[in-house]
């Protein structure tokens, strides 16, 4: 016990590593930037790492040529990766691997409930019915009632019973396409991400995909999760609103928008002539503690 707690505390920390995810859905918008400028200064200021990974695993959803342009968006703000971009279309034998094992462990099964099927229960799938009307099985997770602690960052402590939150989540879509909370996991794992910083609509998948790394023996990295941007009338960002492209053609004001979502002190960007040179003043002045642990409601302009 005692040589494994001194291999333990001796070896080296694992360099700070983050990530942006975005999915190529349409122009970079408030939120995405929100989440790529915070996860950016989190992987700066720790002097690490900051990778970008494009999360298109669902083509009926994307808009062609969606991530090139968002590629093109980030760098007109400023915010370049530092490793190529992994792309999750390339990645189906690696989650078909996780989910292998997974059905080995029995954490996954086939299951031929179909939305219809699952009507009396909201979509919320906690076991299968009798007569299952589906052709082609889609694979669940299966999760057990128990609750999973996160501690967050940003949000502080967050708990959340597995099985009553979300039922069996799906891993692999009847026809065909690999589910986010798989392809989430097995590349944050992958990747080697040490802090995953992004947007709080996704802190109550964040216990699942705890769980899932359990079950696949992954290491879970540490979380921090950004406020959500809420209409003026305190509404959450209409669709309409919420995919407004943030204008990369002028970089500096939607970057300050985002910095002012963060919590951070106003007049640090004045005077800044460049991209570059605002990030940098950003980075000497940001302060995670200052990250609000509620949704931003933008101003009415
Ligand atoms: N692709 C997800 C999105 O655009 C983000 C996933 C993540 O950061 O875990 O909302």
């Amino acid at each position: 016990m005692h040589s494994q707690f001194q291999v333990a505390t001796n070896a080296a920390p694992a360099r700070y590593r983050g990530r942006f995810a975005p999915s190529p859905t349409g122009p970079l918008h408030a939120g995405s930037l929100l989440a790529a400028l915070g996860s950016w200064l989190f992987a700066r200021r720790a002097g690490g790492e900051w990778l970008v990974r494009m999360e298109d695993l669902d083509p009926p959803r994307e808009v062609p040529g969606m991530a090139g342009r968002q590629l093109e968006d980030l760098r007109r703000f400023g915010l370049e990766p530092d490793g190529p971009v992994l792309f999750q279309s390339t990645r189906g034998p690696r989650y078909a691997e996780a989910l292998a094992s997974l059905v080995a462990s029995g954490d996954a099964f086939a299951c031929l409930c179909t939305r219809g099927d699952l009507e009396a229960t909201g979509g919320i799938h906690h076991a299968c019915v009798p007569e299952p009307s589906g052709r082609q099985p889609a694979w669940r997770l299966r999760l057990p009632s128990r609750e999973l602690v996160i501690d967050d960052r940003v949000r502080g402590r967050f708990a959340e019973n597995l099985a009553a939150s979300s039922g069996d989540v799906i891993l692999r879509r009847a026809d065909g396409p690999w589910a986010y909370q798989l392809a989430v996991v097995v590349d944050d794992a992958d990747q080697g991400i040490t802090e995953v910083v992004r947007g709080a609509d996704l802190l109550d998948s964040t216990p699942r995909q705890a769980w899932l790394q359990q079950r696949l023996g992954l290491a879970t990295p540490a979380y921090g999760h950004l406020p959500v941007l809420r209409q003026p009338d305190g509404r959450k960002l209409s669709k309409s609103l919420a995919s407004v492209p943030v204008d990369a053609g002028d970089p500096l004001p939607a970057l300050e928008r985002a910095w002012m979502a963060l919590g951070q002190a106003p007049g640090v960007f004045s005077g800044a002539a460049s991209t570059g040179q605002a990030l940098r003043l950003a980075l000497a002045d940001f302060g995670p503690e200052r990250i609000p642990a509620r949704d931003h409601v933008l101003p009415a302009d």
